[in-house]
């Protein structure tokens, strides 16, 4: 990617990133990190190398998700070298560094920024076609770090329904703007229950009102994800039956952004 102007900070010449994808809510528990797993495990599968950039500090879940919170960061002088998922997926998160995933992070804003840009010049990614960012919650300081530093190609949002018509999807939509940073679109996230006899989609929000915010906002929908089982524990089924629900869901979606960018 090449650097915008203003205060990009420097590539790290030994990494080729061809595209670095930006994932974002409005809050905290809308289903972000979930996200970013799906899109890095849904690429990876299509064989593309992936990593993931946990910049969501305060609950860096991406390690859990992924079954590698017990792996150990290696490093020389210079570099961090990400942790790998047994399906190659990179990985650096600040959980990764912590020797209890228990711990909270109890550093200051500028310290925690500075760590996150570390994350993008300091790490060996190597070569990667494309690089997931989970990005912390809301507008905050350490979400303009990483619009202000790292060149993101496109960000997801993700919400779910009842905030897309409050304000709490429009300021971080708007905050992004401000930034200059292109939204790919939004993924409504637990949009519908989706009944396990009859495959019916049990929807709970009226959608009249999501569909006047979204053409208000000049924003595309690139899919509902329904409330199901098999995504609340995804890191219990890499494999297996329910792998192939994710993948019925989430291609779709994942075609959606690959074109965009
Ligand atoms: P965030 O990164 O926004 O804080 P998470 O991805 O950690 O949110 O998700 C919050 C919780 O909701 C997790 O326990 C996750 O397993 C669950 N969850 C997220 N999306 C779904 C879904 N579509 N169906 C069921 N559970 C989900």
């Amino acid at each position: 990617s090449k650097p915008k102007d203003g205060c990009m900070i420097e590539n790290n010449p030994l990494n080729k990133i061809n595209k670095v994808i930006g994932v974002m809510s409005g809050k905290g528990g809308v289903g972000k990190s979930t996200v970013s797993v799906l899109i890095a495990k849904g690429l990876r599968k299509k064989g593309y190398k992936v990593g993931i950039l946990d910049a969501d500090i305060t609950g860096p879940s991406i390690p859990r998700l992924l079954d590698i919170k017990d792996a150990e960061v290696e490093s020389t002088e210079n570099f961090l070298y990400p942790v790998e998922t047994e399906d190659g997926i990179k990985v650096m998160s600040f959980n990764l560094l912590m020797e209890d995933e228990n711990q909270p992070v109890i550093w200051r804003g500028p310290i925690i920024s500075a760590t996150v840009k570390q994350f993008w010049t300091d790490v060996l990614w190597d070569e990667l076609d494309y690089l997931i960012i989970d990005m912390p919650p809301g507008t905050g300081d350490v979400a303009l770090t990483v619009m202000d530093s790292i060149p993101i190609n496109g960000l997801v949002m993700v919400s779910i329904p009842q905030d897309m018509v409050s304000m709490i999807v429009a300021k971080a939509v708007n905050m992004a703007r401000k930034m200059n940073i292109s939204i790919i679109g939004v993924i409504q996230n637990m949009s519908y229950v989706l009944c396990p006899n009859c495959n019916e989609k049990i929807k709970i929000y009226d959608t009249e009102n999501i569909n006047k915010f979204l053409e208000d906002m000049n924003l595309k929908l690139l899919g509902e994800i329904p409330m199901v089982k098999e995504i609340s524990n995804i890191s219990n089924n890499s494999y297996g039956e329910s792998d192939k629900i994710i993948d019925k869901i989430f291609n779709p979606i994942l075609e959606n952004i690959t074109k965009a960018i």
